[in-house]
């Protein structure tokens, strides 16, 4: 079989449908090849939180102060200093406007009286989009590529680009096995994501990232991209820095919600029944220092009271239930029972908690300097939950301008081609600070999408 389009977008995540969006705003015909059989790959299933300095809810909110130059440090310095200072600037600069087009074009809805600030953020900054996850701009964004006439091929996985005299002219793909052709009179944007669920792309970038980490990230995210990109002489950068999330499903890799009262006080200790890291330490450190545990996972204790002050318990039901089902809780009535449930020595186990409460009472942790200051573990029931990290993103990938296009070893764009999204990676240097993505994606996504046919 054999398509032709102006502008073929290989990708449904958020970069995808933001560059399709506006390719097809300009008057092309566009089509996205989506690999999965359902669209939205990590961003569906992200929080879906998008800083923007300067936004609506933060003047609602009385928030001042905020600005572009500061959002650009706080993102420039979370990523050590190693993302691409253009491109983190007119990320910066375009924040606002990219919300603001998703908001008004795209009509999707943010809560109007939130706002989430992540850690390395001097503001809190990050919008959210109603229901808490990236469900609202996948499916706000695909209502659009719908108005649009974008044709979405689902179950159709880009194998490589076709390139005429220099230029990319189109993309060979495979549906159930069977060969199918799209031509690009205008070019192809790349925007697969990234290679979280890669183990051996992974491992190559950075051996730590092994099979002991499991992945947050949609099975899509396999670096197709990337590797086509780099058959037609495209250049990367970056790919060593890959981004964990400390406490997540060891058997699925899922993010654990259910976790979050770690954030309030919450202890981790390992199958020695010791503590072994602060528990509010970056992410990349608490990763680290649980896969070096015995068994490579660690056990988060906490009590009913401290999952009740947060609400945490009664907001993810739902993965409570699930992680029962699992074998990767144990609520227990008393805390000799909880350890005995995991054989973590029980005495040892005690001792730890008795540590743990009068720390929390004194404030002081001269153990492990909790910054915020531990909870005590005192009222049944007591929640035991397994945990491992897991890989959340990667932040390296191809290199491209600012115009999306994507560089070769010279520095020199190769002909319509584009990317934007998770596979690029210039800017976010050695790590991507929270509610960054998005920004990331929806303006690069839209930047490719403007940029194609004019060069
Ligand atoms: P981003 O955040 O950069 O938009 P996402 O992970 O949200 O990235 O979306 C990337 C999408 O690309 C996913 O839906 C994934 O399944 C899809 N994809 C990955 N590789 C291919 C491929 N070879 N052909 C078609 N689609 C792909």
């Amino acid at each position: 079989e054999e398509y032709t389009y102006d502008v073929v977008v290989v990708g449904a995540g958020g970069a995808g449908f933001s560059a399709a969006i506006e390719a097809a705003e300009q008057g092309y015909s566009v089509t996205i090849i989506e690999k999965m059989p359902v669209t939205g790959g990590n961003t569906l299933i992200s929080g879906g939180e998008m800083n923007a300095p300067g936004n609506w809810v933060q003047e609602k909110l009385g928030i001042d102060g905020d600005s572009t130059d500061i959002y650009y440090e706080d993102t420039m310095e979370g990523g050590n200093n190693e993302g691409n200072p253009e491109l983190v600037r007119l990320m910066a600069d375009s924040a606002l406007a990219s919300a603001e087009w998703l908001k008004d074009e795209v009509n999707v809805e943010f809560l109007d009286d939130q706002l989430f600030q992540f850690g390395g953020h001097s503001f809190q900054r990050a919008l959210i989009p109603v229901g808490h996850t990236g469900q609202e701009l996948i499916d706000k964004m695909e209502a659009k590529a719908d108005e649009l006439g974008i044709d979405i091929y689902t179950e159709t996985e880009a194998q490589s680009l076709l390139t005429t005299d220099d230029a990319v002219s189109g993309v060979v793909a495979t549906n159930h096995g069977q060969e199918v052709t799209f031509n690009a009179e205008q070019g192809v944007i790349l925007t697969t994501g990234g290679f979280g669920s890669n183990v051996e792309m992974r491992t190559e970038a950075n051996e730590e990232y092994d099979d002991r980490y499991g992945t947050t990230n949609s099975p899509g995210a396999t670096g197709d991209g990337i590797i086509m990109a780099q058959e037609v002489g495209a250049t990367v950068d970056n790919l060593e820095h890959i981004q964990t999330y400390p406490v997540s499903n060891p058997k699925t890799g899922e993010i654990s919600l259910l976790a979050d009262s770690r954030f309030d006080g919450a202890a981790l200790i390992n199958q020695e029944g010791e503590r072994f890291v602060e528990e509010l330490e970056r992410r990349d450190v608490i990763s680290k220092a649980i896969i070096d545990q015995t068994g490579g996972y660690a056990y988060q204790v906490w009590d009913q009271t401290l999952g009740e002050e947060t609400g945490t318990l009664e907001a993810h039901q739902r993965e409570l239930e699930q992680l029962q089902e699992q074998d990767l809780i144990y609520v227990a009535d008393t805390l000799e029972e909880g350890a005995e449930y995991w054989d973590i020595p029980v005495e040892q186990f005690m001792e730890t908690v008795e540590k743990i409460n009068a720390y929390a009472e004194s404030g002081e942790d001269p153990d492990f300097n909790h910054r915020k200051g531990l909870a005590p573990i005192k009222d049944a029931p007591f929640y035991f939950q397994k945990a491992a990290p897991s890989v959340h993103h990667t932040m390296g990938g191809l290199v491209i301008n600012e115009h999306a296009e994507v560089l070769n070893e010279s520095g020199e764009p190769i002909k319509n081609l584009y990317a934007a999204g998770e596979l690029t990676g210039v800017i976010q240097g050695a790590n991507r600070l929270g509610g960054n993505a998005i920004t990331d994606i929806i303006t690069f996504g839209r930047i490719a999408g403007k940029r194609i046919g004019h060069h």
